[in-house]
């Protein structure tokens, strides 16, 4: 079974592209069960399953590879029109009686027909096989393609979108802040989208709350783990700096403190993994901890960047995310948040700075963090496709 696969953006990168387009076709043999082969010519990708793989699963899997346009299962034939046409024929439903019009692409411009000759040679043979079919040439049901490369001519009549995107781990490496919420799973697969490599860093309280959070996060990594093909999951646990706070801080500023601490410990984290930025799921105004003060005093805490990709996402773009990308029924199961360990109900909601950093100078954070990042347990994760 072949499969004809066109990328779109990673077809601008200039003197990157044979980097993309090699990562592009790594990353789809390593997502697809039984990949015999995968090539590249004339900015596509075509791709050999063997025939144990069901189209079915095939398809399934393609749609999770980021730096895919769209794909189609394709026939391959010799350049030569006695075989054009019956794979064309073949290309569409039996007693076919709708409306289509033919495609016809030369990368090799040594094909002796031009597109247009082809279009109306193989358009009229349809046509006599199927006596009820209609030529449409703008609106048509099916469009029956027809791509002339060097040594072979692909022949398909059914187009798939892709996930889009850039290929998975051509961006670089970004730690992303992971809670057992709704929002963070959708930030961090945002980010694989745009080709980042992910690091997951998760906080917990245990054994104050119990390991439900921790197993909730390991599901959710499992659930982006065939879009981002290979992950890595620090758990690092909070519970003692927490402790501390709750007996020297004044509560109110409690989560922002939590905040903090969390990015500076990720940040560490950033700097053992060779990452260049930091993220959240923080939206904008989502809840009272999310105002504009309190990112920018939460911000404040760190150097390297913070990127957040949800910013500008209202809750309800963020569920439908969530749950196209399967993390949604994860996240809805109960928890307990190390964030609302000790917090008060109504933490402030406009954060100074200046009685931020005199909170802080209670504790002696630069150890507390320190222990924490020491004492967290890494996880690694390579994605297997599921052989049937
Ligand atoms: P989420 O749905 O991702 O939990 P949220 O709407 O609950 O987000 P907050 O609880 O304010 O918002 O958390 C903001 C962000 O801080 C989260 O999106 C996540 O990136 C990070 N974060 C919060 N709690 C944790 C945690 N326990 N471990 C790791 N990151 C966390
Ligand atoms: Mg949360």
């Amino acid at each position: 079974m072949l499969f004809i696969i066109h990328y779109h953006e990673i077809g601008l990168k200039g003197k990157n592209r044979p980097l993309f387009e090699r990562r592009l076709a790594a990353n789809i043999r390593a997502t697809v069960p039984k990949t015999r082969a995968t090539r590249i010519a004339f900015k596509r990708i075509i791709m050999d399953v063997d025939d144990a793989t069901s189209r079915e699963n095939a398809i399934t899997a393609l749609q999770y590879v980021f730096g895919i346009e769209y794909f189609a299962p394709a026939h391959a034939c010799a350049a030569d029109m006695a075989a054009i046409i019956p794979a064309s024929i073949a290309a569409l439903p039996n007693n076919f009686s709708g409306t289509f019009r033919i495609s016809a692409r030369r990368a090799d411009k040594r094909f002796p027909h031009s597109s247009q000759e082809m279009n109306a040679l193989i358009g009229a043979a349809i046509q006599e096989r199927y006596p009820q079919a209609v030529v449409d040439l703008d609106n048509p049901e099916r469009t029956v393609f027809i791509e002339i490369l060097p040594d072979e001519v692909l022949v398909y009549a059914e187009k798939i979108r892709g996930a889009g995107g850039l290929p998975a781990l051509t961006s670089g490496t970004v730690v992303s802040l992971l809670s057992s919420g709704i929002d963070s799973p959708v930030s961090s697969w945002q980010l694989a989208k745009r080709g980042a490599q992910l690091v997951l860093v998760h906080f917990h309280s245990y054994p104050q709350t119990s390991r439900l959070s921790i197993e909730n996060v390991k599901a959710i990594t499992q659930a982006l783990l065939p879009y981002c093909l290979s992950l890595k999951l620090y758990l690092v646990p909070l519970l003692p700096l927490q402790k501390e706070a709750l007996l020297k801080t004044n509560r109110s500023l409690m989560l922002i403190l939590y905040r903090r601490s969390m990015l500076r410990i990720a940040e560490r984290i950033a700097a053992r993994e060779y990452a260049a930025a930091l993220a959240t799921g923080e939206s904008l105004g989502q809840v009272a901890s999310q105002t504009l003060e309190n990112l920018s005093v939460i911000g404040q805490s760190v150097t390297i960047p913070l990127l957040r990709p949800n910013i500008g996402m209202d809750k309800e773009e963020i569920i439908v995310r969530a749950q196209k990308i399967g993390t949604f029924e994860l996240s809805i199961k109960p928890y307990e948040d190390c964030c609302s360990l000790f917090v008060p109900r109504h933490p402030e909601t406009k954060a100074k700075l200046s009685a931020v950093l005199a909170e802080e100078a209670k504790l002696d954070l630069a150890s507390l963090e320190e222990d924490a990042y020491a004492n967290a347990e890494v996880l690694s994760y390579t994605y297997q496709p599921n052989v049937e």
